[in-house]
C-alpha cells in the first residue's frame, strides 16, 4: 500500500518556514512543505518520502554522534499487554493514546459501510478510500508509539529482556492462550517491529535487548513462585492463589520475564513437563522457571 522513495542526503535541502512548518527541496520534485514533528539534528543522510493514503510522509536519516552514556545495566523485564500497552517489571504501563481506540471505531463503521456499497463505483470507492486513510493513520500512530516506547526504554535501561516469541507458540494450549489474550500468533501488532526498533536504539546506547521463554510467566505469582492458570483472575488482573499477592497481570508477567534473565533460577530437570493445565498447578514452584536460553539478541 505505501510507496516510498530515497534520496541522498546530500541532494535535499531544508529550510525551516516557521514553528510548525518547514520545507525540504527533492531532486526532480523541488520543495515541498511538511509539519515539523521533531527537529532535525546531526548530518542528514538519506531522506525517506512515502506515500499512504493521508498524503506525504518525510524521515530523516541522520547521522549523530553519540554522547553514549556511562553504562548502566539495570534490567527491565518486558511484557506486551493486549494491542500496544506494554508492562515492565518497574510497574509501568505504557500505553497507546486514546485516539487508536477512536480510530479503530470509525475504520470499523466505514468497512460496513463499505461493505453495504456493493454497487455504485462511486460511493464505493470513497468508502474505500476513507477505511484506507484511518488505516493509514492508526499505522502512523503504532509508528510513532513504537518509537517512543523503545526511546523510553533505551534511555533508563541497559538490558531489555522480552519474551522469546518462538517459544510461545510451542503449545496448542499456549496458541490457546495466546488468543485468549487478544490475537494471534503472527498478528500481535507490531511487536516484532517494536522489538526491533528496541534492539537498535538500545544498542546506539550499549545496552541490549534479550530473550527469555515465555512459559508460564503469566501464571507465575512474582512473590511467591506458585503458578497457577487460575491465578490470572482476568485479562488484568493477577491474583496469586497460593500467597493472595495481587497486581496488575502484565506488570506481574514482566517481573518473571525480568527475573528469568536476570537470577540463575533452580532448575529441575525433568520435573514438570506437562503443560499446567495438565496439573492442579499448585505444587508447581519457581522450580518450573527454566534457566534463560536464547540469550541471543532479539
Ligand atoms: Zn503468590
Amino acid at each position: 500500500m505505501d510507496d516510498s522513495f530515497r534520496f541522498p542526503g546530500r541532494e535535499v535541502a531544508v529550510k525551516r518556514l516557521n514553528a510548525n512548518w518547514s520545507a525540504v527541496r527533492l531532486p526532480k520534485i523541488g520543495w515541498a512543505k511538511y509539519r515539523d514533528s521533531r527537529s532535525i539534528c546531526g548530518v542528514v543522510k538519506n531522506v525517506t518520502v512515502s506515500l499512504d493514503p493521508l498524503g506525504g510522509h518525510v524521515a530523516f536519516t541522520c547521522e549523530i554522534a553519540h554522547t553514549a552514556p556511562a553504562p548502566f545495566h539495570e534490567v527491565v523485564g518486558i511484557d506486551r499487554g493486549v494491542a500496544t500497552t506494554l508492562a515492565l517489571s518497574t510497574g509501568e504501563l505504557l500505553t497507546a493514546p486514546a485516539s487508536l481506540e477512536r480510530i479503530e471505531a470509525r475504520k470499523r463503521k466505514a468497512q460496513r459501510i463499505l461493505a453495504r456499497h456493493k454497487r455504485g463505483p462511486n460511493r464505493r470507492r470513497r468508502a474505500q478510500a476513507r477505511v484506507a486513510r484511518l488505516q493509514a493513520r492508526q499505522a502512523r500512530i503504532r509508528r510513532d508509539v513504537h518509537h517512543r516506547a523503545a526511546l523510553y526504554i533505551a534511555r533508563r535501561y541497559g538490558v531489555a529482556v522480552l519474551e522469546d516469541l518462538n517459544t510461545r507458540a510451542m503449545t496448542a494450549s499456549a496458541r490457546a492462550r495466546w488468543r485468549s489474550r487478544g490475537a494471534t500468533c503472527g498478528k500481535r501488532p507490531g511487536w516484532h517491529r517494536l522489538a526491533t526498533i528496541l534492539a537498535y536504539k538500545m544498542e546506539q546506547r550499549d545496552g541490549q535487548v534479550v530473550t527469555v521463554p515465555a512459559r508460564f510467566t503469566s501464571q507465575t505469582c512474582a512473590a511467591c513462585g506458585v503458578v497457577d492458570a487460575t491465578s490470572r483472575e482476568s485479562q488484568a488482573r493477577f491474583v496469586c492463589i497460593g500467597c493472595g499477592h495481587e497486581d496488575h497481570a502484565d506488570i506481574n508477567a514482566a517481573i518473571n520475564i525480568e527475573r528469568r534473565w536476570n537470577i540463575p533460577l533452580l532448575d529441575v530437570e525433568g520435573v514438570h513437563q506437562q503443560p499446567v493445565e495438565a496439573s492442579t498447578g499448585r505444587d508447581l514452584t519457581v522450580s518450573e522457571n527454566p534457566r534463560p536460553s536464547g540469550r541471543g539478541r532479539c
